[in-house]
């Protein structure tokens, strides 16, 4: 493991119902919290659709000790409703914030969306150094981009435009991490780019997921995960054991920290966080 602590910090998202909530604020943060992270992050829904939960509860969490980072996304809004969000994260003392694009809600269509550049562009302009900006990178290229290049490319401008530094997609093949830290080195790109990891908990929904961001998830994962049929025991101490053994080999390879993609729940990143010896 390399010498300075690496960053850890844990990714939650808006519940949809009041018992989500409490379970969120009441048991999953608490516990989390005890890992001392960095920071939590509260994503916002595809089209701005949760403004008003992710506000919430990202005042909710702000209370307590820990750093929070709404993401934001101009989705349908204009200039001026994603200025007033972002004056109210000011007022209530948010100093991180994860910028994106974000994806196409259904019912949208094909309408354009503002590219992260431009958001990150927008909050530096309006605030100043105010936030630490942190933006989304693709070790396994977005879904959308062109090709490989361009990806990186606009990544790199993303970082031009004032970004502090990056979380990746979540992936599984640790060859794709850094082949890509290379890649963005050698376009110039000198912040950190920090892994973005899915615990393998439910792994129907997290292969549907991975299928729609453009993740791959090894064969050899996927055919052992199969063989366990209806054994979800057994699925999820493997799933333990395979994004621990992932993790480690990140970390002592030089990946600067991980962002753990927690899906509001305690374990299994609890679990994994203590067999990395964090
Ligand atoms: P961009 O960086 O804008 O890139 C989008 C696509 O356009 C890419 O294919 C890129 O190659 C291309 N591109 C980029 N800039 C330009 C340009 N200037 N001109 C032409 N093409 C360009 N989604 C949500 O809805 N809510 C969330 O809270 C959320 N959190 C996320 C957190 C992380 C860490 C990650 C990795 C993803 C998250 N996403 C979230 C998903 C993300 O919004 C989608 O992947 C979305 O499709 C792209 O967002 P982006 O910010 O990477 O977009």
């Amino acid at each position: 493991m390399s010498e300075t602590k690496p960053r850890i910090s844990f990714e939650f998202f808006p519940p949809k119902t009041d018992a989500g909530t409490d379970k969120l604020l009441n048991e999953v943060r608490p516990a989390l919290s005890g890992l001392q992270p960095e920071f939590f992050s509260v994503t916002y829904g595809a089209g701005g659709s949760t403004r008003d939960t992710t506000l919430g509860v990202v005042s909710a969490i702000r209370e307590k000790d820990i750093a929070v980072a709404p993401h934001l996304s101009f989705g349908g809004s204009n200039e001026n409703a994603v200025g007033d969000l972002l004056d109210e994260y000011k007022r209530i003392g948010v100093r991180r914030i994860v910028a994106l694009r974000g994806d196409r809600p259904s019912g949208m269509g094909g309408a354009t969306l503002v590219y992260a550049n431009e958001l990150v562009e927008f909050i530096r302009e309006r605030t100043g150094d105010h936030f630490h900006l942190e933006v989304a990178a693709y070790p396994e290229i977005h879904p959308e981009a062109k090709d490989y290049d361009s990806d990186v490319r606009f990544l790199k401008g993303k970082f031009d435009a004032g970004a502090d530094s990056a979380i990746t997609q979540f992936f599984y093949n640790v060859e794709s991490y850094f082949y890509f830290l290379d890649q963005c080195a050698a376009a110039g790109i000198d912040k950190p780019v920090y892994a973005g990891i899915m615990p393998l908990a439910n792994f129907a929904n997290i292969r549907r997921f991975a299928g729609n961001t453009g993740a791959e998830i090894p064969r050899w994962i996927c055919r052992r995960m199969e063989g366990y049929g209806d054994d979800s025991d057994s699925q999820y101490q493997f799933g333990v054991e395979v994004v621990t053994q992932l993790c480690q080999t990140l970390l002592d390879s030089g990946c600067p920290g991980i962002h753990f993609y927690t899906m509001n729940q305690v374990e299994p990143t609890r679990q994994i966080h203590s067999n990395l010896g964090l």
